[in-house]
């Protein structure tokens, strides 16, 4: 097991019990014993959200967009109340072409100031939670945020606020074409499957996002106050490489 492994387990409080063994990446997952969600999520603001006038056209002009449209798009976006009080936009990062997907919530005070999304004590987290099961960020992974611009003091996000900034995340999606999404926290899982359900009912069973696998899990920042739950994201991302590498997540 690798130093990186090693340290993961400790901070997931998994040691040393927890091992991610070769033949659990590499068992064959018995398909019908998993539910398949199928969510017809569309490109429209979430659930809830009542799109004003024009939106359409806007979510529309960003599903067509490029990679460098987008970013430009992100850049500039002065949809919401946000750009006022962020330092930055952060965009997101990692492998344009990527297999991974791994979405959160929005930029803290950490990625604000450095501009790039789970640089703080949550994305150190992330970093070994992704060591655990053999990724590694940049690589093979792209991660992104529902909210690309932070709320003062990291309160939650508004509705309108996710409305005006999804279809950037959904124009990603697209862009990236993953095989998999892990969607972590609340936000992430309820703006990508358009319900308001919790993530513990949300656990465990593979969702679709418009046709893309997708897994529910809790937020690194959660995990950190809420060590039991530590053992059950252990299972997510368990379940998310299980997925990934009997190719389930590609049916
Ligand atoms: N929490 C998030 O959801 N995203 C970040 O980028 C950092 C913390």
């Amino acid at each position: 097991m690798s130093s990186r492994r090693e340290l993961f387990l400790e901070e997931m409080g998994l040691t040393p019990l927890w091992r991610l063994k070769t033949s659990q990446v590499e068992a064959t997952e018995d398909a019908s014993a998993v539910a398949v969600e199928t969510i017809a999520a569309t490109t429209q603001p979430s659930a809830g959200v009542d799109a004003s006038v024009g939106a359409d056209d806007r979510a529309a002009r960003i599903a067509r967009m490029d990679w460098t449209e987008l970013k430009a798009a992100v850049a500039a976006c002065a949809a919401c109340g946000l750009r006022k009080t962020c330092t930055q936009t952060v965009f997101g990062i990692g492998d344009e072409k990527a297999d991974w997907l791994l979405v959160g919530e929005a930029p803290g005070a950490e990625e604000d100031a450095r501009g790039q999304p789970f640089v703080g004590q949550a994305g150190r987290l992330l970093d070994s939670m992704l060591a655990g099961i053999g990724l590694k960020r940049g690589e093979n992974v792209y991660i992104a945020n529902v909210l690309k611009c932070r709320p003062p003091g990291n309160r939650n996000p508004a509705p309108l606020e996710v409305a005006q900034c999804a279809p950037h995340l959904m124009r990603q999606v697209e862009l990236i074409q993953p095989k998999l999404i892990l969607a972590m926290g609340r936000f992430a899982c309820q703006t990508l499957l358009e319900t308001d359900a919790s993530i513990a009912s949300l656990r465990g069973r593979l969702h679709r996002y418009q046709g893309v696998p997708l897994i529910v899990t809790y937020h690194p920042a959660y995990l950190l106050r809420s060590l039991a739950d530590k053992a059950k994201a252990w299972e997510d991302l368990c379940f998310a490489r299980r997925s990934m590498a009997t190719g389930m997540a590609q049916t």
